[in-house]
Parts: structure tokens; C-alpha cells; sequence
């Protein structure tokens, strides 16, 4: 019995010490399932979630960078493992456009040029990408 416990007790404090930003082991008194629900309505944070874990995006607006992650296409403000099924979130740049003249524009909404509305799209940035490459 005793060394399941201290295998326990060094998976927490070395082999495991990357997964704490996922707070599922710190937050014993709450299931990890219960965060799930709550996250699309409140949006803002107002739950009790660690302050390291990425946070979700519900529209893009204005980012510039965003974490995709690659199983539900959810986009997060970092990067980190997704609150949903724990995948391994991707890096995305992000290029607002009007569809129009195909030029660059600010933030999503309406292009300041016309009245269309400007196009997002998001691009996987390789590990070795350049962040000045327009
Ligand atoms: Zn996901
Ligand atoms: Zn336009």
C-alpha cells in the first residue's frame, strides 16, 4: 500500500508538475466536469478556474494569436491543453480581411472601407514560423 502512496506523491511532485496548469488535480473539491458547462455561459472567468489555464474564446475580435485546439475547434487566449477534451492546443495567427478588396482590417466586424464584413481566417503557425512574416 505504501508505495502506491509514494508513487502518488512523486508523480505530483515531479512526472506530473506540466499537467497542474489543467488544475484538474487541484481542484479536488469540484469534478473537472463541472467546469465544462459553466465555461460558454460565464465566458468571462467568473469561475474559480487556475489563473495559468488558457482561457476561452467565444468570438475573435481582434487577436492577432489564438489556440486552436485541434479536436472541437475551440479557440483559446493561450497555449495549454483545451478544458474540454484535453487535447494539445495549436497555435494559430490571425488575419482579418475584407472580402471585398482582400485587404488587411483591423478587427472583426464590419471592414472600415465597406459595409461587408471582415473575413477571418486563421492560419497553423509552424514551430519554427517567423512572427514578422506578414
Ligand atoms: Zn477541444
Ligand atoms: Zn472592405
Amino acid at each position: 500500500m505504501r508505495v502506491l502512496i509514494v508513487a502518488l506523491a512523486v508523480c505530483l511532485l515531479a512526472g506530473c508538475g506540466a499537467q497542474q496548469r489543467s488544475a484538474d488535480t487541484s481542484t479536488a473539491s469540484a469534478p473537472p466536469a463541472a467546469s465544462a458547462p459553466a465555461s460558454p455561459a460565464g465566458g468571462a472567468g467568473t469561475q474559480a478556474v487556475a489563473a495559468s489555464a488558457p482561457k476561452m474564446i467565444e468570438a475573435l475580435t481582434n487577436q492577432k494569436q489564438v489556440f486552436e485546439c485541434p479536436k472541437c475547434g475551440m479557440d483559446y487566449d493561450a497555449a495549454g491543453t483545451c478544458s474540454m477534451d484535453g487535447a494539445e492546443l495549436v497555435a494559430m495567427r490571425v488575419d482579418y480581411t475584407c472580402p471585398m478588396d482582400h485587404q488587411p482590417v483591423a478587427q472583426a466586424g464590419h471592414c472600415p472601407r465597406c459595409a461587408m464584413n471582415a473575413r477571418v481566417e486563421k492560419t497553423a503557425l509552424a514551430a519554427n514560423a517567423t512572427p514578422g512574416k506578414p
